[in-house]
Order: C-alpha cells, then sequence, then structure tokens
C-alpha cells in the first residue's frame, strides 16, 4: 500500500482563549491538511510523497519536497532574532505572513483592519482580496506622522477589527514609531485585536526590534524580512513573529511546502557568520549613504521638505511629483512616486542605493528647479 498525503481526523481541541477567540471560528475548526514530509521529514526509501526519485537538476535534490518548516532556518532566525523556535512561521516574504494574518483571523464581508496612512499599500489590498474593511487613521505629516494612541486604540475597539497593521519604520514615509506608544496599543486591545507591527525596514534603525515583546503579549506579532538588509528579496524569506498558538494556527492554513528549497539554502547562507558581519557592513553604508542623499536632496532647489529617514530610503516633497518623477525616468533613474498617500502630495521615494546611484540621482535632482 502507498502512503500518500491525507487528512487525519479532527482532534478534540481546547476551546480558544486570550487572541485565538478572535481568530474565524471556522478556521479553528479547520481539518488541517497534513503532507507526506510532515508525517516522516527523512527516510531510506523515501516513496511517500510521489517525488521522482531522480533529480533532474544534477547539483541539486530539488526533486524532493523540503521540510515545511524547515528546523534549521527556523533555528536560524530563533536566534538572529533572539524568540523561541515556537515564536517562528518561515515565511515566502511577509506578504505572505500578511495574507495569512488576514485570513486566518478576518471573516470576509464581516471583520475590519485598522491601518495608518501613509502606510504599506499591501495590507489594504490583502484586505481587499479577503473582503475585509479597511478603518483608516492618517497621521499628519505636519506632525511627524506622530501616532494618536488614543484615536488608534479607540479605532481599533470597533467590535470587527481584528487586525491593526503598524509599519515601523515606516513605509513610505520612513518615519519611526516609539516602541511605547506600540506597546501601549497592544495592551489596551488585550484579547480584542492582533497588533502586527511590520518591521521590514528595522535593521536599518537605531531603534530595536519588538520581537522580544512578543513573549508576553499573545496579542503582539511582529514580521520580519530578508528582502532588505539581507539582500535577498529575490528568494522571497520572510518571518512572523508571535505567540505559539497564534504560529500554529497559522501553519495549519498554509500552503503545505511554502518555501522553495533553494530560498532555504540563501537563507540560511546568508545567516552563517560570515555573511552576517558583510550584511552589518552593507547596513552601514546604506545608513551613511542615507544620510549623505538627505543632505544633499536638502541641498536641492527643486526639493521642498526631506522626511527623516530610517530605512533604506529618503522620501522627499517636490513641487510637482508628476514632473520630478518623469525627468527622473527621462535619464532612466527609477523613483517611486508616493503622493497617493494623506500627507505626502507630491512626494517622492528614493531607495538609498550604490553610492554611484546615489550621485547619478543627486545628479539629475540637482538640475531641476
Ligand atoms: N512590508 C513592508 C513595509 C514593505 O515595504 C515590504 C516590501 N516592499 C514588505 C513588507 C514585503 O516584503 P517581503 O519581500 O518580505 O514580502
Amino acid at each position: 500500500m502507498t502512503v500518500v498525503e491525507q487528512e487525519i481526523p479532527r482532534a478534540a481541541r481546547p476551546r480558544a482563549t486570550g487572541i485565538l477567540a478572535r481568530a474565524r471560528p471556522d478556521i479553528l475548526e479547520l481539518k488541517a491538511y497534513v503532507s507526506a514530509r510532515s508525517l516522516a521529514p527523512t527516510g531510506r526509501v523515501r516513496l511517500d510523497a510521489n517525488e521522482s526519485p531522480w533529480s533532474a537538476d544534477p547539483d541539486h535534490d530539488l526533486n524532493r519536497y523540503p521540510q515545511p518548516q524547515d528546523g534549521r532556518l527556523v533555528a536560524a532566525f530563533a536566534e538572529t532574532y533572539r524568540v523561541d523556535a515556537a515564536q517562528l512561521l518561515l515565511t515566502r516574504g511577509s506578504d505572505e505572513a500578511i495574507d495569512l494574518l488576514m485570513r486566518a483571523f478576518c471573516v470576509a464581508g464581516q471583520d475590519a483592519i485598522v491601518t495608518l496612512p501613509p502606510t504599506f499599500g499591501y495590507y489594504a489590498t490583502s484586505a481587499a482580496v479577503q473582503g475585509v474593511r479597511v478603518i483608516e487613521r492618517p497621521r499628519s505629516a505636519a506632525s511627524g506622522f506622530w501616532l494618536d494612541v488614543a484615536a488608534t486604540v479607540a479605532a481599533a475597539r470597533d467590535a470587527r477589527v481584528k487586525l491593526v497593521f503598524i509599519c515601523n519604520p515606516g513605509n513610505p514615509a520612513g518615519e519611526m514609531i516609539g516602541a511605547d506608544s506600540i506597546i501601549e496599543i497592544a495592551d489596551a486591545l488585550r484579547d480584542h485585536a492582533l497588533v502586527v507591527v511590520d518591521e521590514a525596514y528595522v535593521e536599518f534603525a537605531d531603534q530595536a526590534s519588538l520581537s522580544i515583546d512578543v513573549r508576553d503579549r499573545d496579542n503582539l506579532a511582529v514580521l520580519r524580512t530578508m528582502s532588505k538588509a539581507h539582500a535577498l528579496a529575490g528568494a522571497r524569506v520572510g518571518a512572523l513573529i508571535a505567540a505559539p498558538p497564534v504560529i500554529a494556527l497559522l501553519r495549519r492554513i498554509m500552503a503545505p511546502y511554502p518555501l522553495p528549497v533553494p530560498s532555504i539554502e540563501a537563507a540560511l547562507a546568508a545567516l552563517t557568520l560570515g555573511r552576517r558581519a558583510a550584511t552589518r557592513g552593507r547596513i552601514e553604508l546604506l545608513r551613511y549613504e542615507r544620510e549623505r542623499l538627505s543632505d544633499a536632496l536638502k541641498a536641492c532647489r527643486a526639493v521642498h521638505e526631506v522626511f527623516p529617514a530610517h530605512a533604506n530610503f529618503v522620501t522627499f516633497r517636490v513641487h510637482s511629483a508628476v514632473a520630478a518623477y518623469a525627468a527622473l525616468l527621462a535619464q532612466e533613474i527609477l523613483v517611486r512616486d508616493v503622493s497617493g498617500q494623506p500627507g505626502l502630495e507630491n512626494c517622492l521615494r528614493a531607495t538609498v542605493g550604490t553610492p554611484a546611484e546615489t550621485d547619478a540621482l543627486i545628479r539629475a535632482l540637482s538640475d531641476l528647479s
């Protein structure tokens, strides 16, 4: 008899408590799909997953499915982010973690999330795909995108709100919200909403990650990614740090084999000692270049305002974002027009590139009036 992927019967589960009680009831009851590789990770004669016995790639065993959550990479992340393995979920970039949280917690056509524009656009896109309402609490540029804790908590107290997304450092404005404010929001929303702190750019900031604070709060989650500071955007590797019951819930709705083998290998290599030192070096250089770019932008006639930058990009206001974007594009220099976001009218966002790329951007902008 061949053993293939199968569904295991639903076990009697204890009643969900804490923030888990706010997850979708049907997801809490879901029969998890069990993949062959999660039943038996290794074996001498592997005939359980309908794989090819031969590899088409002479250098890699790509004929075999990966572990659903590669133990070596979970351990490397646990060490890097100083959390327990049970608090970690490896994801295809943080984009996947956003989708998983949306699907696990929000009932379509009924539930809502809170966002704090200007903010990362994918929270709203993911919500729209799931049929979830977005309650926006915009912050003003004049206040430095200050976060009003009381107003955020009040908005999130809506009975239908399940998730609050806080991008920190913020994309696209580059601001940094103090850790105390975020903790205050999470504590005020205990047992009601999961506060998701997107730390895609935290390695470039002066402030430490909130990963450690997840230990004491089941309604705080942190998104990390290898796409930015670790220079692995093409590998699509990220991680969600959350309370173990939240991680366990998401594992049950996740596709069976989320991370490709080459991506797991690339991420493992990037977290070896030597490569970590190289990453720190790149971060230092990018932080230095970020200040150089900010200063040069302030000296440009065409630039009216430069926002304090805590990530690997600088956001600035010009007379006409459309005209400046076009002028840069004419020189094959790509930046992002972020004017559509509240408080960022006529603003462009430029990633900090190599020193030569920064020089090219500064030269092109200096020529504008
Ligand atoms: N969060 C923020 C704030 C981002 O800017 C991005 C990428 N632009 C992501 C998440 C997605 O990152 P990943 O590559 O890990 O999916």
